[in-house]
């Protein structure tokens, strides 16, 4: 399986594997914080001396600072100081781009929000899109310079190339490079579930853990898996595509036309669908899960079926994967929070009785992620790249 870091082409970076232990050092301490010289050596199969000579370029560029006191691991010998990164050194532009908006954040190396900003995109057309996000990242970016720009989208993403995207209706578009050309930047572009484990990874619930499952559930359902830190994004760039997965022998279709699949179940967009076609109720999300707490049929039924439906989803990942914990998020999230007792329930019934236990946790949708994780994909190919050495 490919890890996405080390598998990606990014519009503008250029991979120079000279500086590739200087920049895993920079990556270390961007993603795991402070620490001491020893410990950096020892984390990366280094001697201490080999760490101080390789961190001093990062010292005198600023882009890392030595913290005042002692750390806890000083015993005999010189202090051993612990080193960090220096937030501010530089930042990065997130963008998620959805049907019909995009949403755009300034973030510094610790995963600050520096800015943010949110512009409809009326033309989805791809010349469309790119003029209204170079429009939308210079004004973002006209006070705070950056290093790269990162952009999120739903679908099928190899190497910064749009495959196919549903929600945009593009397929094969070169959307990196194109992007990169006019910005005169590095752009790296992913699929936006995989842009946010990144940023679960670093900076949210998934900080911590060597591995986790991020799967989340809205208008579509997605997952992907995080290992050692890095995202996995398959040998075809479509790991985690598990919206399709058939759950049940009958029920509910999905717009494909698979009976009983986890969309047809738990994505809102076929949720409201049942509940137009089967049932000629014509309402929105949040009146469907206010009926459904409430107890009214059929949203009660329907959402209990969701409910199931993702329980045997996150099962699932776990059997096959053993990560160290479950994240479930998106907008769908909310209806697990009402019926949370029993999607507990369900997580227990359906374990393997030799399968220890693993950590499920319902993680609240802030939008910002998304956006977030876009600009954390960009820092790490910034990372990778050594482009910070020169
Ligand atoms: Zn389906």
């Amino acid at each position: 399986m490919k890890n996405s870091p080390a598998s990606a082409k990014q519009h503008g970076y250029n991979i120079d594997v000279s500086k590739t232990k200087t920049a895993r050092m920079l990556h270390r301490l961007i993603v795991n914080g402070p620490a001491t010289r020893g410990q950096l050596g020892s984390e990366l199969s280094m001697s201490q001396a080999t760490a101080t000579r390789l961190l001093t370029p990062l010292l005198q560029m600023g882009a890392i600072q030595i913290l005042d006191g002692f750390n806890a691991d000083y015993t005999i010998g010189k202090p051993a100081y612990r080193v960090a990164i220096v937030p501010d050194f530089t930042a990065f532009v997130g963008v998620k781009i959805t049907g019909d908006t995009s949403y755009a954040v300034v973030v510094n190396l610790s995963g600050k929000v520096l800015d943010q900003d949110e512009v409809q995109i009326p033309d989805d057309s791809v010349d469309a899109v790119i003029a209204i996000l170079v429009l939308q990242i210079s004004r973002l970016t006209q006070h705070c310079p950056i290093s790269g720009v990162g952009i999120g989208v739903g679908g099928r993403v190899v190497d910064s190339r749009i495959v196919a995207s549903g929600i945009l209706e593009w397929n094969d578009v070169d959307f990196g490079d194109k992007l990169h050309e006019v910005l005169g930047i590095p752009v790296t572009v992913s699929n936006d579930v995989n842009a946010f484990a990144q940023a679960e990874a670093w900076w949210g619930a998934g900080r911590g853990c060597n591995s986790f499952v991020l799967l989340c559930i809205g208008s579509g359902l997605g997952a992907c898996m995080v290992q050692g830190g890095a995202v996995v994004s398959g040998e075809h760039g479509s790991a985690g595509m598990i919206g399709h997965q058939q759950i049940t022998a009958t029920g509910p279709r999905c717009e494909s036309g698979h009976v009983g699949c986890a969309r047809a179940y738990a994505s809102s967009t076929c949720i409201l669908q049942n509940l137009r076609e089967n049932h000629g109720i014509d309402e929105d999300y949040d009146t469907f899960i206010g009926r459904a707490a409430s107890g009214s049929q059929p949203e009660t039924m329907i959402a209990d079926d969701a409910v199931k439906a993702v329980a045997r989803l996150v099962r699932s990942a776990i059997a096959f994967i053993d990560p160290d914990a479950v994240i479930v998020s998106g907008d769908g999230v909310r209806l697990l929070e009402v019926f949370e007792d029993n999607f507990r329930r369900l997580l227990t019934q359906y374990r393997h009785w030799n399968s220890p236990p693993v950590e499920v946790k319902l993680q609240e949708m802030q939008f910002s992620f998304w956006a977030k994780g876009a600009a954390a994909a960009s820092m790490e190919q910034w990372t990778q790249s050594g482009l910070i050495l020169g």
